[in-house]
């Protein structure tokens, strides 16, 4: 049987070519890294936390902090959208993927990839308080403080960042971009 390669007549889309530039590098970003599983681990020693990843932009990020932490966790994953394919949220979060286990009297520690209006942040606090955790931290490898309209507070913040749309590192442009090893900006997009 032959399988046909695409559909001759819906072409593939380009792919992306943009000039990127380097916000944060790999070595900034690790030598951070080491340092909020420092925190982490000492703030949550003896507590048995539940790491709490939110897809799909902070799967890189807590691949390594989840290897820098100093004590046992356990891991979970959520995933929300809220932005689609734009570089502007679209306001409304929507949940997509739910966690796998009970969270109930357990201590969570939220991490995210980048938090920029508060918006997400909001929706999962509120998602997960509802589930009656024990405690919830936050950690944001980035944050964006001027679009911070929802004034979330963020336990353990990587980096704050200029209100720029940012790849790398798990964070993506239309899907792309996830696997670059450091942040970066995109040129034509700014
Ligand atoms: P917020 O709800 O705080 O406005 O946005 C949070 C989510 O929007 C993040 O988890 C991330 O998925 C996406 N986001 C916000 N800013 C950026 C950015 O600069 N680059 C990318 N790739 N995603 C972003």
């Amino acid at each position: 049987m032959t399988i046909p390669s695409s559909n001759p007549l819906t072409p593939a889309p380009p792919l992306p070519s943009h000039q990127l530039s380097v916000l944060i590098g790999e070595e900034e970003l690790k030598r951070r890294i080491e340092e909020l599983a420092q925190e982490i681990s000492a703030d949550l020693r003896e507590k048995d936390p539940v790491i709490v990843c939110v897809l799909k932009g902070a799967f890189v990020f807590v691949a390594d902090l989840i290897r820098k932490l100093d004590l046992p966790v356990t891991t979970e994953f959520i995933r929300v959208s809220s932005y689609g394919n734009n570089v502007v949220t679209s306001g409304e979060v929507k949940l997509e993927l739910d966690l796998a286990n009970s969270v109930a009297g357990r201590h969570l520690v939220l991490v995210e990839d980048i938090v920029d209006t508060g918006l997400t942040l909001q929706y999962l606090r509120a998602n997960l308080q509802a589930r009656g955790p024990a405690s919830i931290r936050v950690c944001a490898l980035l944050h964006k403080p001027d679009n911070n309209v929802k004034l979330s507070t963020i336990d353990y913040v990587g980096f704050n960042i200029p209100s720029k749309f940012v790849v790398g590192y798990g964070l993506d442009y239309q899907g792309y971009y996830r696997n670059l090893p450091y942040i970066a900006q995109i040129q034509d997009l700014q």
